[in-house]
C-alpha cells in the first residue's frame, strides 16, 4: 500500500530562507494557506547564520528570528523542515510536489526543545553552523535559535550508547524512524532555494582549504556573530588576537575558472562590513582588503565604502595571485599591486575569502524550469515583473534568480507572492466564470 502522505495547499514555497519567508508571509497574510518546504533542520536561510548587516549593521537574527518566529506560529504557515524535493510538475490540479521527510531520528510531537539529550550525548564532531571552528554533540537543536526547536540526531556520528533516550523527558527518541513521502498539490509555487558559497576547495592558488588561517567570509560571520564558536574573533589556528587581516576579493567570482564569470554583488560590501566590525572588536589591527574593484552599488552603499576608508581599513587595487602557509601561522599572500606596479608579497595572521555566490538548488531533473547561462533561475520578463519563471504559476525570489543583497532579496519576494496571489486571482475568476457558462448554457 502507498504510504505517502498528501496535502493540499493553495501555494507552497520552496526554501525557507529570508526570501521563501517573506513571500510566504505576505500570501498567508492574505488569506491562503502556504506550505514552507525547507531541506536544512531549521528555517531561516544563512540570514540567520550572518552577525550584522550591511548597510545599517543591524543585528541579523533581530530581524530574522521574527519573521521565522511569525511564520512558525501563523495559521495559514505549515512547516516541513529536513525536506527533499524529488519533483515538481504540473498535473490538472495545480502544481505537485513530491518530498521525501529525512528522519531526526526524534518524535515532533514530543520533543520540547529542553536539550537534556544534548547535555548528555558523549560524541563531539565540528559543528558547521559555527564554521566548524567548535563542537556539537551527535544529538543537538541545531542552532540556539533554529525554529523548530527540536532536536536532531546525526545517525552518522551517533554510537548508539542509549544515552539520549534514557534522559530524554518525554520519550521522544525514536532510534528507528523511516523517512517519510509527501505528495504536496498547490496552485501556486515559488521558488526561494537561494545559494551555497563556492568551495574554498576549488581554489587551488588560494590553498584549496588547506591553509589554516585561511577561511571563508561565512566562517567569519560566526566568529564576529554574538552567540559564535569563541564569543570573539581568535586566529582558528592557535587562539592568537590577529594583529593583521586581509580579505581577498573576487575569491570566487569573475573568475570563469570556477565556473562563476559573474559578479557575486555583495561580496565587496559584506567584505566592507566585516572589515569595519572587525575594527570594532579589534580596534589595534590592521585590516586590509586586496579588491580588483569595489561595487557599492546600493543605496548609501558608497557612503559604507566611505566611512570604511575613514576609520583607517586599507584598500589595495590587486589581484591577489597565490597564498601560502607563513611562519608561525601567517599567510603569504602574493598580489600585484595594480597602482604601485610590480608583484610583491605580504604576511597576514588570518586571511578571508570572499567566496562567490552559487545557486542553492539545481532543479535538472526535478522541475521544468528555465535556467540562465550562470545555472539561477531565469526571469520571463527581467523588466517588469522579475519573479514570473516560464513555468505558469510557479514564481521565484531572492538569490534563487540571481546573487543578491538582503534589501533586493525582500524586496523580490514580496514580488513574488503578490504575482503568486494574482495568479490565485485569476484561477479563481477564471473558475467562476466556467460556472456562470455553465449555468447559461
Ligand atoms: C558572508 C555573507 C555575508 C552577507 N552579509 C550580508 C549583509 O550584511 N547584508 C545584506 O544585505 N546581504 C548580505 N549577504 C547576502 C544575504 O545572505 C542574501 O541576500 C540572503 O541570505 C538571500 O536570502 P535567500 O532566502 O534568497 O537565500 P538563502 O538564505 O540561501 O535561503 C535559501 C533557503 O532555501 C533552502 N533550500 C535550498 N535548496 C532547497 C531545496 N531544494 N529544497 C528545500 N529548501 C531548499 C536553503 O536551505 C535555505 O534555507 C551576505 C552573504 C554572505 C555569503
Ligand atoms: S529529544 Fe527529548 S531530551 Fe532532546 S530536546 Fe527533545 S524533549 Fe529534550
Ligand atoms: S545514542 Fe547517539 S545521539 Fe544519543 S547520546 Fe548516544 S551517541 Fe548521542
Amino acid at each position: 500500500m502507498d504510504s505517502t502522505r498528501e496535502y493540499a495547499f493553495d501555494a507552497m514555497v520552496i526554501g525557507g530562507g529570508i526570501a521563501g519567508l517573506q513571500s510566504a508571509l505576505d500570501l498567508a497574510g492574505q488569506g491562503y494557506t502556504t506550505a514552507v518546504i525547507e531541506k536544512d533542520a531549521s528555517i531561516g536561510g544563512k540570514m540567520i547564520r550572518l552577525s550584522k548587516v550591511f548597510p545599517t549593521l543591524d543585528c541579523a537574527s533581530c530581524i530574522t528570528t521574527p519573521k521565522m518566529a511569525a511564520a512558525a506560529h501563523h495559521e495559514n504557515i505549515t512547516l516541513f523542515t529536513c525536506c527533499d524535493v524529488s519533483s515538481i510538475e504540473r498535473n490538472d490540479g495545480g502544481i505537485l510536489a513530491s518530498v521525501t521527510q529525512r528522519p531526526r531520528y526524534v518524535d515532533m510531537d514530543k520533543c520540547i526543545g529542553c536539550r537534556k539529550c544534548e547535555y548528555e550525548c558523549p560524541v563531539l564532531v565540528p559543528d558547521a553552523e559555527q564554521g566548524g571552528f567548535s563542537g556539537r554533540k551527535a544529538i543537538r537543536i541545531p542552532f540556539s535559535n533554529a525554529i523548530p526547536q527540536k532536536a536532531i540526531l546525526d545517525v552518522e556520528n551517533c554510537m548508539l550508547c542509549g544515552k539520549c533516550a534514557s534522559v530524554c523527558p518525554t520519550g521522544a527518541i525514536v532510534y528507528d524512524q523511516q523517512p517519510e513521502a509527501y505528495r504536496i498539490l498547490a496552485k501556486t509555487a515559488v521558488l526561494a532555494t537561494g545559494f551555497e558559497l563556492s568551495p574554498i576547495a576549488d581554489k587551488r592558488q588560494y590553498g584549496m582549504g588547506e591553509i589554516p588561517n585561511v577561511i571563508d567570509a561565512m566562517q567569519m560571520e560566526r566568529l564576529l556573530a554574538p552567540h559564535g564558536p569563541y564569543g570573539r574573533v581568535l586566529r582558528p589556528s592557535d587562539g592568537m588576537i590577529p594583529d593583521s587581516i586581509a580579505y581577498v576579493q573576487c575569491a570566487g567570482s569573475r573568475d570563469a575558472s570556477m565556473g562563476v564569470s559573474y559578479c557575486s554583488r555583495v561580496c565587496c560590501m559584506y567584505a566592507i562590513k566585516q572589515a569595519m566590525l572587525l575594527s570594532g572588536s579589534l580596534p589595534l589591527a590592521d585590516i586590509t582588503i586586496y579588491y580588483m574593484d569595489i561595487r557599492a552599488f546600493g543605496k548609501n552603499y558608497e557612503q559604507f565604502y566611505q566611512n570604511a576608508k575613514a576609520m583607517g581599513i586599507e584598500f589595495v587595487k590587486a589581484k591577489v595571485a597565490s597564498l601560502d602557509k607563513g611562519e608561525n601561522g601567517a599567510v603569504v599572500v602574493r598580489y600585484e599591486d595594480q597602482l604601485a606596479e610590480g608583484v610583491t608579497t605580504r604576511e597576514h595572521d588570518l586571511v578571508v575569502l570572499s567566496m562567490g555566490m552559487l545557486p542553492g538548488w539545481n532543479p535538472d531533473g526535478v522541475c521544468p524550469v528555465g535556467l540562465g547561462g550562470d545555472r539561477f533561475i531565469s526571469s520571463l520578463f527581467p523588466k517588469t515583473r522579475p519573479s514570473v519563471t516560464d513555468m505558469a504559476g510557479v514564481f521565484v525570489a531572492g538569490v534563487a534568480a540571481g546573487p543578491k543583497d538582503i534589501v533586493d532579496t525582500i524586496t523580490e519576494a514580496g514580488g513574488a507572492a503578490m504575482q503568486a496571489a494574482n495568479y490565485l486571482t485569476s484561477l479563481s475568476a477564471s473558475a467562476k466564470d466556467a460556472v456562470k457558462e455553465e449555468s447559461h448554457a
